[in-house]
């Protein structure tokens, strides 16, 4: 994961870590080589402008009120703004009402479905919840077929209706029957595109309007950089999505969708994906994940 941001950035740290003392020179050439790093991992560009400024006038700044190396200096430094950038704190979702309803979106192939299993699973197994899926994407009908071979997998039922092509009226359907079935959590997967689509997302309004949900998760393959980023900024405009759902960490090297989403739509990363199988699942913890990509 992130190997290769991980070694520009490492090479960029060259610079100070053979100096004595910080400078306005040398913070200025490890900045820059640190926004090529970053811009090279596909991270937004004025995200990586911005965050190269806030930790050259820190570097400068901390400087005269500390004994430790320039090396080390910058590593903290790099540490805490990293955390920052990516959200600070990691933030799990909550449970408001009986049954929590939690909406799943994004494009086709970001690993929805994947995900709605790997969600259920993790609420079924690390927080005690009784979760309903719901096979809200009716266009395809492997996504629905998919839904249930990964629900008889952990051992979660699956909402579905084969007659009906009306993904707001299987929503509506779906949490009445976990109200019936007592299951506290309705995980709603939904209809994607190829690409952006008006039809796609007036749907998924409908749903919203229709199901009120009080987690919207917005699914995103990391993999895709920036336009991953510009999909997340369309999405969130239009639904004002709660979280985001990263996926595909496994085979990412760059980085630049994790490092840029959080400061682009000011929405946190909830989750990571990080295989395939139902347990490559992880809270998103912005801490662990700079200190990774640090080495
Ligand atoms: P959807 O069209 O958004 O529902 O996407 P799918 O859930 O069908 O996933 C598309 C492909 O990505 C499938 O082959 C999944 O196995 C794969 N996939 C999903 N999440 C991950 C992940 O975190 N890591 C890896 N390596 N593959 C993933």
């Amino acid at each position: 994961m992130f190997e290769n941001l991980s070694d520009k950035l490492d090479r960029a740290f060259k610079v100070l870590k053979g100096q004595g003392t910080i400078t306005e020179i040398n913070v200025a050439e490890t900045m820059k080589e640190i926004r090529k790093a970053l811009l090279d991992a596909d991270v937004n560009y004025k995200t990586a402008k911005t965050f190269t400024d806030d930790v050259k006038q820190k570097a400068l700044g901390e400087n005269v009120l500390t004994s430790i190396s320039p090396g080390q200096l910058l590593t903290k430094i790099m540490n805490d703004e990293l955390t920052a950038l990516m959200g600070g704190t990691a933030t799990e979702i909550s449970f408001p009402a009986t049954p929590t309803v939690i909406l799943i979106a994004g494009l086709n192939g970001a690993g929805k479905t994947t995900f709605t299993g790997k969600l259920a699973n993790f609420l079924k197994t690390q927080k005690n919840k009784k979760p309903l899926l719901v096979a809200g994407d009716v266009y395809r009908p492997a996504a629905i077929d998919q839904l249930q071979v990964l629900g008889g997998q952990i051992g979660v039922p699956v909402y579905a209706n084969l007659e009906s092509k009306d993904p707001i009226a299987i929503a509506k359907e779906g949490i009445a029957q976990a109200k019936q079935n007592g299951n506290n959590v309705v995980i709603v997967d939904t209809a994607g595109r190829l690409s952006i689509d008006e039809a796609m997302m007036q749907e998924i309004e409908q749903v919203k309007a229709a199901t009120n949900p009080h987690e919207i998760l917005f699914v995103v393959d990391s993999m895709t950089g920036q336009d991953a980023v510009n999909t997340a900024k369309v999405f969130n405009d239009r639904l004002d999505f709660t979280g985001v759902v990263l996926t595909k960490l496994d085979g990412d090297t760059r980085g630049g969708a994790a490092l840029s989403i959080k400061s682009v739509v000011n929405k946190p990363i909830k989750f990571i994906g990080t295989g395939e199988k139902m347990e490559a699942l992880d809270v998103f913890h912005p801490d662990r994940m700079a200190s990774r990509i640090l080495g």
